[in-house]
């Protein structure tokens, strides 16, 4: 089958790879039909992540349908159409019993990163019963497939652990994909104002149209002297921290109010300094960490029932065949306008749905070309 494979820091190839089998009692091999490009694949691809091998299949966002089951599995059978969540869970350790399968002694997330992941044919998931969803017939592929991932991210580690609460200021700094995704999850609890930071005008403006009360481009770097005067001073109920940098993890501290909760999603490579000679006297809470995926269900009867639509996220889509131009297009994404990326496999150029045709996928290939020649 083929697989998107990591070489070592700066390379990634379109690879034939096994196809993988059934190890455990527990396990599913699911036939992805679509997955997605993270930015945590980015970071891998830039060797900041140390537990990704060279040789392994990257990618943990995926939807599919089951192809084969264990004898363990109770829920799934082949043919069921599923999401794969990007965690895996095993149920009986002390974390999953504790309800932080993030955590798990025997998974958490290792798809794509300790095992092999979703960008390829199939796949292997262990503890299919925890690790897959049953995909309504009432809700398209694509937007399950915001659910691996991005928008239980948003909800649980941005919207739930800012502890959003009706009529709270909230800010979103960073409108990656997950940014985008806090923004949607976070009108379920109806606040007053959600302000969103950005450098990238294209985001702000999708911002804007997704919910955002106010847009603020911080290129000029006030974005902090406008949010307090905005709230006369005072700051914000809640800074939902979606990009991982130092420069915005020093926005959230210093536009935070008084008894005011910071969220941190953003995924951090380099360390980042925290102001507690400041922030000690306001009362605040900081929470961060890794997304469970618990909310799965409860996202999606939502979208079943239309009060939620990740649709509007997607932005591009590419054959499999062309996953490398993908990464590039995700890689350059202020210029090329991408929030996510869906991959669909076993697809060739030309497609029906692929937006590119074939000139502009040649012409966007010899300009890459040029680009690392010159
Ligand atoms: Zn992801
Ligand atoms: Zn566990």
């Amino acid at each position: 089958m083929q697989a998107v494979v990591y070489q070592g820091p700066g390379q990634i190839a379109l690879r034939e790879m096994p196809h993988p089998t059934l190890v455990e009692a527990t396990d599913a091999i699911v036939r992805i039909t679509k997955t997605t490009i993270c930015g945590t694949d980015m970071a891998i691809l830039k060797g900041g992540v140390a537990t990704v091998a060279p040789g392994r299949i990257i990618g943990h966002e995926g939807v599919g349908i089951v192809e084969a089951v264990g004898s363990g599995v109770r829920g799934f059978k082949p043919g069921d159409a599923v999401i794969v969540s990007c965690i895996t869970a095993c149920g009986s350790c002390e974390s999953c019993r504790r309800g932080i399968p993030s955590n798990c002694a025997d998974g958490g997330w290792v798809l794509g990163n300790t095992i092999d992941g979703c960008q390829a044919e199939f796949v292997r998931v262990p503890f299919a019963d925890n690790g897959l969803y049953h995909i309504p017939d009432a809700i398209g592929e694509e937007v399950a497939l915001m659910l691996s991932d991005i928008v239980p991210t948003g909800l649980e580690v941005g919207v739930m652990n800012g502890d959003v609460k009706f009529g709270d200021v909230v800010a979103i700094v960073g409108t990656g994909p997950v940014g985008l995704a806090a923004l949607l999850a976070v009108q379920f609890f109806s606040p007053a104002e959600v302000i969103v930071v950005d450098l990238d005008e294209y985001r702000l403006a999708l911002a804007k149209q997704l919910g955002a009360t106010m847009i603020i481009n911080n290129k000029d770097g006030t974005a902090v002297e406008q949010i307090l005067e905005k709230t006369n001073g005072r700051g914000v109920d809640v800074a939902i921290e979606a990009a991982g940098h130092p420069m915005t993890c020093k926005v959230v501290q210093e536009i935070i109010g008084i008894g005011g909760t910071i969220a941190n999603i953003g995924v951090y490579s380099q360390s980042a300094e925290l102001h507690k000679e400041e922030l000690w006297v306001k009362n605040i809470t900081i929470r961060m960490g890794v997304v469970n995926t618990t909310t799965i269900p409860l996202l999606l009867k939502t979208i079943e029932s239309g009060k939620l639509d990740p649709g509007p996220l997607i932005t591009h889509r590419f054959p499999f065949a062309n996953v490398l131009l993908a990464y590039e297009v995700f890689a350059n994404a202020g210029k090329e306008q991408a929030v996510k990326i869906i991959l669909n496999i076993n697809e060739g150029i030309g497609e029906s749905d692929n937006q590119y045709t074939e000139e502009k996928l040649v012409e966007m290939i010899v300009q890459q070309v040029l680009q690392r020649a010159g």
